[in-house]
């Protein structure tokens, strides 16, 4: 068993209005199981303003997670989905060889928006499958002793998601309260990484406030949480380490930087298998051409 790292978040804008704390991927880490991006956005004020807005983009090899903690989202996708998002809530959209979508908040919506997005990398097996998206209105919660314990993927505490991933995961979402001494299960055949979302906690005996990732490789049975006097949000998301060498360009997941640079390509020729997203009001983002294209 290694010693817990705290690796920092990077800043980036989305929306311009909403900045985004970037877990994963850092220049540290590139993935934590088949997990290979966390953004944690907000607690932000959009009371006077749109809110979120991302506009149609595609998305390949991969499933995206959507989790907030408060606000809403409207996502839109080229299967014509149109489905509003809440906290308790969970969607998953899996990519497969191509997909799009746009996200905004809705009109009107609430003056907060916070919650984090999360990104999947598909095993090679199944990264060319037909896309597919998935909305649970309510995920499980389990309340182990003084937590408050929501599965957004995997198992956890006896807990298991419907949702559908293709390799071995968890992703959970947990509130501590203040003065909590608590331990996580955990498998020892997966690595972990824990993000406080609200207040701090020491994790494995590493403090942790929002904007740092502390990372546990594998070997543990158990992950000690313990709170000061505030309460603490904390997202984990853990996996098997996946043994596929996975790269990553803007939207995209893939195998080699070819497929990556055809991508964008494909995208910004509005190629049928990347879809078309209706009804969202603004144009759709170009895809960047990668430096090595
Ligand atoms: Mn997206």
């Amino acid at each position: 068993m290694t010693a817990p790292t705290l690796s920092p978040a990077t800043t980036v804008t989305l929306s311009e209005i909403v900045k985004v704390r970037r877990a994963l991927p850092t220049a540290g880490r590139r993935q934590i199981g088949a997990w290979c991006f966390l953004d944690h956005f907000g607690p932000t004020d959009v009371a006077k303003t749109r809110g979120l807005r991302v506009g149609p983009h595609p998305h390949t090899g991969l499933q995206t997670v959507t989790w907030l903690l408060r606000g809403e989202l409207l996502h839109r996708d080229s299967l014509g989905n149109v489905q509003a998002i809440e906290p308790g809530a969970l969607n998953l959209m899996t990519a497969g060889r191509g997909i799009s979508h746009a996200e905004e908040s809705p009109t009107p919506h609430s003056p907060e928006i916070h919650g984090a997005q999360l990104w999947i990398a598909l095993p090679d097996s199944v990264r060319n499958m037909a896309p597919a998206f998935e909305h649970h209105a309510r995920v499980p919660m389990v309340r182990p002793g003084s937590l408050r314990v929501s599965v957004l993927l995997g198992e956890l505490f006896g807990e298991r998601s419907p949702a559908k991933v293709h390799t071995p995961l968890v992703g959970a979402s947990i509130d501590v309260p203040a003065g909590s001494i608590a331990t996580i299960p955990v498998r020892p055949d997966f690595e972990y990484g824990v993000i406080v979302t609200y207040g701090r906690a020491e994790i494995a005996g590493q403090r942790l406030i929002p904007g740092g990732l502390v990372y546990l490789g594998p070997g543990r049975t158990g992950l000690p949480i313990v709170t000061g006097a505030g309460d603490a949000g904390l997202i984990l998301i853990g996996g098997e380490p996946l043994a596929e060498y996975v790269l990553m360009w803007w939207n995209f997941v893939a195998r080699t930087k070819p497929e990556l640079a055809q991508a964008s390509r494909d995208w910004n020729a509005g190629a049928e298998y990347l879809g078309d997203v209706a009804g969202y009001d603004g144009p759709r983002l170009e895809a960047p051409m990668p430096p090595w294209a």
